[in-house]
This record gives structure tokens, sequence and C-alpha cells, in this order.
């Protein structure tokens, strides 16, 4: 599908694009089911019921098939109608929402396209009517530049999340196995869920920020970050595109401090959900101007800045949850009522493409 395309209503695209999507997304639903073993992950099964699963497959089968109607009788192009319907019968075909779970082990190395399937449609479902009741730049298209190349980094990054997750617990239990006494998680246990899920926001934010200052700073750590600022466009999907290695890297050291405290599970629960909805919300397309919490929480005014193709504000607002961790080490930079001009890099644009982006940083610079 093209980029840079500006949907309009009554043509037949939007329905053909909800379509398509939708039949892809429950064929990936009865996959799921199929094979839980080897494509829904550990720890995001523990997130949602069964039952939830196949509400969402069967409405999202429904809805692909009549909006591939409404597609084929409105678009003089048949090819999305043809997609969805198509996904949606051979989903329909092998089970649909009626489908049994085949027997399972749990594994530690499967994919999470159980993540990916429930993670993409909650947050186009929340984040695109959000941004277009309240959007900063009111003519971006929903299928601006580059969003091909960032769902591509939202689908890896989602199908990777238990390698991430065994990765991260591996490196803190092995690396700071030592400082996790039990006299420490028992003193932070024993304080009251809100206070540890404050201090797990703290210091995760606290690790993120030195972690991500420092990719500013070292120009092998940047090569990998440049990719998260090649972006020149701002919206929910926006934030996606990051360098692999550098989400392993930030999320090993977030792990540290939650390794060692060993907050109690309803606040890392909570503070994994702040997460998940803080890291699309600072990017997207939000005009909002939040009144005083802007000092309190990361917003996307805050971490546009941060994006800017600006010199005196790219090193700035490095925190992704509290801006006081940049008031404390000085790179607070928010100036009040203003949007950047521009987004992206300064100089050394990254190259386009989801594999030569991941190659870009073993990569020598060309000899000019
Ligand atoms: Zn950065
Ligand atoms: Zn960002």
């Amino acid at each position: 599908m093209k980029e840079d395309v500006a949907l309009k209503f009554g043509k037949g695209q939007i329905s053909g694009i909800i379509s398509a999507m939708l039949g892809i997304l429950g064929l990936c639903g009865v996959l799921c089911f199929r094979f839980p073993d080897v494509f829904t992950s550990e720890q995001f099964r523990a997130a949602y019921t069964q039952d939830f699963a196949r509400n969402l497959l069967f409405w999202g089968l429904i809805t692909a098939y009549i909006m591939g109607i409404i597609s084929y009788a409105l678009n003089q192009s048949k090819v999305l109608a043809w997609i969805g319907i198509g996904t949606a019968f051979l989903a329909s075909l092998l089970g649909g929402s009626r489908i049994e779970v085949s027997p399972y082990e749990s594994t530690a190395y499967s994919f999470g396209l159980d993540w990916f399937v429930i993670s993409f449609i909650f947050s186009m479902l929340i984040f695109i009517p959000i941004e277009k009741a309240f959007a900063l730049r009111k003519d971006q298209k929903i299928l601006r530049k580059g969003w091909r190349l960032d769902l591509t980094y939202f689908i890896v990054s989602h199908l990777l999340i238990q390698f991430i997750f065994l990765w991260t617990n591996l490196f803190a239990a092995n690396a700071f196995g030592w400082a996790a006494t039990a006299d420490l998680q028992s003193t932070i246990r024993s304080m009251p869920i809100w206070v540890q899920f404050i201090i797990a926001v703290f210091l995760a934010d606290l690790f993120q920020y030195w972690t991500h200052r420092f990719h500013h700073k070292f120009g092998f750590l940047w090569k990998f970050h440049s990719i998260h600022h090649s972006s020149e466009s701002m919206d929910w999907l926006a934030g996606s595109r990051t360098h692999l290695v550098e989400i392993f890297m930030t999320r090993a050291m977030v792990m540290v401090p939650l390794y060692v405290c060993g907050f109690s599970e309803p606040a890392l629960n909570a503070y994994v959900v702040l997460v998940g909805v803080q890291a699309v919300a600072i990017h997207a397309n939000l005009g909002l101007n939040f009144g005083p919490l802007r000092y309190i929480l990361a917003t996307p005014q805050f971490h546009h800045w941060h994006h800017a193709k600006d010199a005196e504000y790219c090193d700035a607002n490095y925190a992704v949850h509290l801006p006081v961790i940049d008031m404390i080490f000085g790179t607070y930079r928010c100036p009040k009522g203003k949007w950047p001009d521009e987004y992206g890099i300064m100089a050394g644009e990254p190259p386009p493409g989801f594999w030569q982006q991941t190659l870009h940083p073993y990569r020598r610079p060309k000899k000019k």
C-alpha cells in the first residue's frame, strides 16, 4: 500500500483498509488459537481471557466481511476487498472464533503474535480518533510518509516481546542479582502499592534517562538511536521506530532497579500499563497542552521537542515518564505553547528500510 495517501469518505478506501487489516489480524488470531505455544507469549496470556480473545476475533471477522462488501461496492479497485474477505474467509474455514485451543506447553521461546494483534487494534481504536479530534498538525495523513516502516518496527518489536523479557531478566539477575537482597525487597513490599508505583516509575525513568542520554553522547550508541530520531512525522506509530539492539539495551537497564527492588505485582502491572500508554502518547500527533500536568508527566509537547530538528532541543528532554528528571539534570526544555517546526536528524540520516536500518550501526561510513 502507498504512503502519503489522503483517505476520503465514500471512495471505498477506508472500508477496504479496515477489511484487509481485520481479515489479516483475524487470521493471526486463529493462528494464536491453533499454535499457542509458537505464537502467544507466556507473560501476555495472563493479561486476557479466552472469551475476550474469541469475542474480539468474532467481531473482527464480522467487520472484515461487512467492510469488504462495502469497499467492493464503492471502490473501483477491488484488491483490498478481496484481501479482507479472502483472509476473513480463510480464518473462518480454519475455525473462526469457535476454534478449539490446541493443547500446548508453556514455552520460553515463542512469538507475541497475540500481543501484536491486541495492542495494534486497541492502539488504533484509542489513538486515531483522539489524534483526529485534537490534532497538532491537522493536515497530517494517517497513511503519512514512513508509516510502512514504522508498522514493520511495531510488528517486529511486539513479536519479540518474550525474547526481550527473557533477556532483560537474565541480564538483571546475572549482573545485579547481588544487590537484590531480601531485606531491601521486604522493605519495598511493605510500602503501599501507590508508593511502590511512584518509586518504580521514578527509578525506571532515571535508568532510562541515563541510558538515553548516553545514546545521544556516544557515537556508536547514537548510530542505533538515530533510527528512532529519523521519523519526520510524529503520531501514535512513530515511536515504534526503534532499533532492536536499542530496545534490548534500554529495556535491560530499566529492568535493573525493578528487579533489584522486587516491587509487588500490582505496582509493576501499573508501571507496565503506564509504559505502554505513555510510549505511544508522547509521540502522538496531539496538540493538547495538559495544563499543570505537563510538569508531572511527559507529554507529547515535551517529547516532540526531543525529536525537533533543532540543535538547541534535540539533546534535551530525555525522560519518558517524569520531566522532573530532566529538571534535576538541567536538560528540561519545553517552551510554553510552542512546538517544533520540523522533526528528524540534523545530519547523518540513516538509510531507508527496515533491514538497511538494522544493519546501519555495523556499517562503516562511506568515504567521500
Ligand atoms: Zn533521543
Ligand atoms: Zn521518541
